[in-house]
C-alpha cells in the first residue's frame, strides 16, 4: 500500500512573513542550542526550523517559504521530494530496507546504472565498492585502498580541498579551523598549491596557473631534497566546492593525471559534491578526458537524500582482503532504489542539459554583478555549482562579512545560499539540477537585491 502524502498548497514562491528567525523556528532552534552539540553548523547562520519542502523550496514552521539552493549540501539532485523518486522508495520500502552487502535486485540495478554511466574503456576497467553513507567514509576507503594496493603511507592532497569530517578525511583537507585543535592527524599528508587563479600562492597570470602549480607538483616530487616520498596517492577535487567553487582548468587535470600515471600513483579525484550531474556531465572528471583510478561519490547519488556512498577503482587496485573496508550501512535499499529512480530520470528528462544551460546563464548574472559591484570579486563554477567570491574592494581581500551579511540580506528576501571558500567569503549556489528558469531568475534577484543592500 502506498504511503498517503496528506495534501497542502503546493510551495511555489519564496514569501517571508516575519522576523527571522519567527516565532516558532525560534522556539525550536532555542531548544536545539540548549539540546544538541556545540559543533552544529547551518542553522547558526540560517536560523530556520524547517517544518517541509518541495521541489526548489522549503518552508519553515512559521510559514515562511524560501528558494532553497542549499539542497541539503548539494544533495537534493532533483529538489525536495520528487514524485517518481518518492514513489520509487515507497515500492522498494516493503520488500527490504536494509541489506548489508549482500547482492539484491535493487542494489544489482543501482550497480548497472552507475557503472553504465561511466566512460566506454573504464567502464569495464572498474569496481564497485559501497562505504558507509558519507563521502568522508568513502574518502577513508578511497585512501585505504590506495595504500594497500601501494604499500606507500604518504598523500597529496590540494590546498583549500575539503573531503570530509572524519580524522582521515580532515587529514586531507585544508580546513585550518577543523584541524587545529584535534591533535595528531593523518601523518604524511602534503598539500601543493591548487589553481585558484585569484589567490594563486605561485605568482603569474590567470592563463598560467595550472601550470605554475602543476610545475611545483612535479618538482616536488622529483626532487630527491622535496621531502616528499612517494605518495600512495593524489586526492583532487574537479571544483572545489566548500573551498569556494573553484573549477580546475584543463590543463592542470590534465597534468596532473599525466604526472600520477608516470609515477605509477593512484589518482582518486573526489566527486562527492561534482558527482551526479552536478557540473553538467554525471561526473565533471569526463570534461576533462581523463580516466582517473578512484573515483569518490555520495551526496546526490541517493536521489532524494538517502544516505549512501561509494568508491569505483580500477580493478588492479583491488588487492585489499575480505572486510579490509567494512560498515553497517552499506546496503541501504531505499537509497538504491531513489538513486536508479533519480538517475533514470535526470536521463529521460534531459537534465543535464538543463544544467549546462542554465548554468551558463547563472554565470553570466553573476558576472554582471562583479561587473556592477565593486565588492563581487569574481564569478565562477561549473554547471549548477556557482560562486560568487566577495571581497574588500580596497584591498582585494576576501571579504567574509560581506558573505555572512548577503547570506542573511538574501535569507530575509526568500533565498537560502551557502557560503564557503577563505574566510567564508564565497557565496555559493547550489541548485536542484532541474530547477527552472523562472525560480533561478527569482533567486539571481534576490541575490542582486541582498548584494546592494549589503554593498550597494
Ligand atoms: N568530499 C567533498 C568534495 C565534499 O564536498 C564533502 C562534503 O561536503 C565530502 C567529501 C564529505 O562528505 P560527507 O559530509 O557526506 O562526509
Amino acid at each position: 500500500m502506498m504511503l498517503q502524502v496528506p495534501s497542502e498548497a503546493p510551495l511555489a514562491e519564496p514569501v517571508v512573513r516575519t522576523r527571522l528567525p519567527g516565532p516558532e523556528s525560534a522556539r525550536l532552534l532555542d531548544r536545539q542550542a540548549r539540546r544538541e552539540s556545540n559543533a552544529r553548523t547551518y542553522p547558526r547562520r540560517l536560523p530556520i526550523a524547517v517544518r517541509r519542502a518541495e521541489g526548489s523550496f522549503v518552508e519553515d514552521l512559521d510559514g515562511n517559504v524560501f528558494i532553497d539552493f542549499l539542497t541539503g549540501a548539494g544533495v537534493l539532485s532533483l529538489g525536495h521530494g520528487h514524485p517518481e523518486v518518492m514513489a520509487s522508495v515507497q515500492r522498494q520500502l516493503p520488500l527490504l530496507a536494509h541489506g548489508l552487502d549482500f547482492p539484491t535486485e535493487i542494489k544489482d540495478e543501482f550497480v548497472e546504472f552507475q557503472l553504465s554511466r561511466l566512460p566506454a574503456g573504464m567502464r569495464e576497467q572498474t569496481k564497485i565498492h559501497f562505504c558507509g553513507p558519507a563521502g568522508a567514509n568513502a574518502v577513508d576507503a578511497a585512501l585505504k585502498l590506495c595504500k594497500t594496493a601501494t604499500g606507500r603511507a604518504e598523500v597529496v592532497a590540494f590546498q583549500g580541498g575539503f573531503h570530509g569530517s572524519t580524522h582521515s578525511a580532515m587529514s586531507v583537507s585544508g580546513l585550518v579551523s577543523q584541524r587545529a585543535r584535534v591533535a595528531n592527524t593523518m601523518p604524511g599528508v602534503h598539500f601543493f598549491p591548487y589553481p585558484y587563479a585569484l589567490r594563486c600562492p605561485l605568482p603569474g597570470d590567470r592563463e598560467t596557473v595550472g601550470r605554475r602549480c602543476l610545475e611545483y607538483l612535479e618538482r616536488s616530487l622529483a626532487d630527491p631534497l622535496g621531502g616528499v616520498c612517494l605518495p600512495a596517492a593524489v586526492i583532487l577535487e574537479m571544483v572545489q566546492g566548500e573551498g569556494g567553487v573553484i573549477p580546475a582548468p584543463t590543463d592542470f587535470v590534465q597534468g596532473v593525471r599525466r604526472l600520477t600515471r608516470d609515477l605509477g600513483i593512484p589518482l582518486i579525484v573526489d566527486e562527492v559534491q561534482t558527482g551526479c550531474g552536478r557540473t553538467g556531465t554525471w561526473f565533471a572528471f569526463e570534461q576533462h578526458g581523463i580516466v582517473p583510478d578512484v573515483v569518490v561519490a555520495s551526496k546526490a547519488l541517493g536521489g532524494m537524500g538517502m544516505p549512501i556512498a561509494i568508491i569505483l577503482y580500477n580493478r588492479d587496485l583491488d588487492v585489499w582482503q575480505p572486510g579490509a573496508h567494512t560498515g553497517t550501512f552499506r546496503g541501504n535499499q531505499l537509497a538504491f532504489a531513489a538513486g536508479v529512480a533519480a538517475g533514470r530520470i535526470i536521463e529521460r528528462d534531459g537534465i543535464l542539459e538543463n544544467v549546462r544551460t542554465l548554468g551558463a546563464h547563472a554565470l553570466s548574472e553573476l558576472e554582471r554583478l562583479v561587473q556592477d559591484y565593486a565588492a563581487a570579486g569574481e564569478a565562477r563554477g561549473s554547471g549548477l555549482m556557482l560562486g560568487l567570491e566577495l571581497v574588500d574592494p580596497a584591498t582585494g581581500a576576501p571579504a567574509g562579512d560581506a558573505g555572512i551579511a548577503v547570506q542573511r540580506a538574501v535569507l530575509e528576501r526568500g533565498l537560502i545560499v551557502e557560503l564557503g571558500g577563505r574566510q567564508d567569503a564565497v557565496v555559493r549556489l547550489l541548485p536542484p539540477l532541474n530547477v527552472s528558469r523562472g525560480t533561478l531568475d527569482r533567486a539571481l534577484a534576490i541575490l542582486r537585491d541582498g548584494l546592494a543592500a549589503v554593498a550597494g
